[in-house]
């Protein structure tokens, strides 16, 4: 039986991972996708300790070879489909049929890029529409593209794209963005970046390529932007399945309700990083989660053992 089962290989997973084999707690981390997680998707990264600026899938690469130095933590790359509990442990079971129990366990599952609901946004996912700057940023080199989100993610990635593309329209559904003040003076500076605030994207449009966005103001006037790329920034939601399934309390947003030491309402489940209510969503307040999270099923899992 495995002490403890991190689910979710992002900063929060990874660290808690680490943290707890270092307590000598017998450990497994499922992750199914890149080690990383988000942070692979941000183009750089200027606000994690130790690296004045690095970009997101370096970092990612760093986290990952700092896990693999553990080598007495199992990494399963398997996506965890249900967990149940039984008696005084917890069940696992992945996609590929395995089982694994537990005596506690660690949610680290993030969240998801928010979808605008558009009409043609669906239609045009991989075919310009992406939540991806850095993975799909290159492809429009010289290009004419658009970035919907006024909060940091949108800003650092319209100045990415910026280096590559001719054009970017970032637009924003309110007068202000939220961003930091650095990044939205930096963007201001960019001649090829133009804002367009207080905008809706109502459409998205195109043939077999995405070809233009249709933007509405208050008034309800609409302007079409022709554009081959629409970079969606607009905030992310929880992937709280599994927690849901265990009977963690949620709150209002989603986001798996926890104390000072990251433990869920439910006893041996803890929760840290974006998934958890309270987060700064920081990659480097995640990390700082982790190792809480980690700390806190150490003392559980002894007691237990
Ligand atoms: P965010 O800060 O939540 O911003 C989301 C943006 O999308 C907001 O401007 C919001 O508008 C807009 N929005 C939300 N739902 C929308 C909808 N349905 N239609 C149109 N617009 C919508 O999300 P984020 O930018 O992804 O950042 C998430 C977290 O990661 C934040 O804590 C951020 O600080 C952090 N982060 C930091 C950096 C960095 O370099 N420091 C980089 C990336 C992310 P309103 O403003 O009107 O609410």
């Amino acid at each position: 039986m495995l002490d403890l089962a991190v689910v979710g290989g992002g900063a929060a997973g990874i660290s808690a991972a680490v943290y707890a084999e270092r307590r000598a707690l017998k450990v497994a981390l499922f992750e199914p996708g890149q080690l990383g997680g988000t942070i692979n998707e941000a183009p750089r990264v200027e606000n994690y300790l130790g690296y004045p600026t690095i970009t997101g899938p370096e970092l990612a690469a760093r986290f990952a070879e700092h896990l693999r130095a553990h080598q007495e933590i199992s990494l399963v790359t398997d996506k965890v489909s249900s967990i149940s509990r039984e008696g005084g442990a917890f069940s696992l079971k992945t996609e590929g049929g395995e089982t694994h129990e537990a005596r506690a366990i660690i949610l680290a599952t993030g969240a998801a890029p928010r979808r605008l609901g558009a009409p043609g946004e669906a239609q045009f996912a991989g075919k310009g529409v992406s939540y991806c700057a850095t993975c799909d940023g290159p492809l429009f080199k010289g290009k004419r593209v658009a970035v919907a989100g006024g909060g940091d993610a949108a800003v650092v990635s319209a100045l990415y794209l910026a280096e590559i593309a001719k054009e970017v329209h970032l637009v924003h559904r309110r007068e202000e963005l939220r961003a930091e003040e650095t990044l939205v003076v930096q963007a201001r500076q960019v001649k090829n970046i133009s804002f367009h605030l207080g905008r809706t994207i109502a459409e998205v449009k195109g043939g077999k390529f995405l070809e233009s966005i249709i933007i509405q103001g208050e008034g309800g006037a609409r302007e079409e932007l022709q554009v081959e790329g629409l970079f969606v920034y607009i905030g992310h939601d929880p992937a709280n399945s599994l927690a849901k399934s265990l009977g963690c309390e949620l709150d209002g947003k989603g986001l798996v309700k926890v104390g000072p030491g990251m433990d869920s309402t439910v006893p041996g489940v803890y929760a840290a990083g974006d998934v958890r209510s309270g987060s700064s969503a920081q990659l480097i307040a995640a990390a700082g989660d982790g190792c809480v999270a980690a700390l806190s099923a150490a003392a559980y899992v002894k007691l237990k053992r």
